[in-house]
């Protein structure tokens, strides 16, 4: 995997405000964030997408985000928030090194926009792919 900010972020070469850190995981304020309090969340583990993450370091991750999401949401008094992680390029991520974004939704204006573009599920193509998609977890 290619070098990146977060990875010198971790290595303490570029500064951030760093909210948490442990053996595994890592927590600091985004550069350029949506609302106050927004906070990115990564394992140190170099994996640059969730499919490639270890058990160990995502297992370390979902111990700490319900507590790292409770603190930003009493530190900013924002009730609601989206916890966001984006894996490639098309699907907006822009730094290769995986990361989660808990971004407080303090009003409609501030926080996270999300485009939706639902479909109907068809029954059928439904039940194929849930079948396909189950024969494929190792
Ligand atoms: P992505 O689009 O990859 O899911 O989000 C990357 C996030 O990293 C963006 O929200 C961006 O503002 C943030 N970011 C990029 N470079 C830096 C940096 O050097 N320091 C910090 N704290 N955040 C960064």
């Amino acid at each position: 995997m290619a070098d990146t900010v977060f990875g010198r972020i971790i290595r303490g070469e570029f500064p951030c405000h760093k909210v948490y850190e442990d053996d595994k995981v890592l927590a600091f304020l985004d550069i350029n964030p949506l609302s106050d309090g927004h906070t990115l969340v990564i394992p140190k583990e170099a994996a640059e997408t969730m499919d490639q993450l270890s058990d160990e370091s995502a297992a370390a991750l979902g111990r700490v985000l319900p507590r790292l999401c409770r603190a930003v949401i009493a530190a900013t008094g924002a009730r609601e928030y989206n916890l966001l992680q984006n894996n490639g390029r098309g699907a907006h991520q822009a730094v290769a090194h995986l990361h989660f974004h808990i971004i407080p939704k303090p009003n409609h204006r501030e926080g996270l926009g999300i485009g939706w573009p639902a479909r109907i599920l068809d029954r059928d193509a439904a039940a194929a792919l849930a079948k396909k998609i189950a024969a494929a977890i190792k």
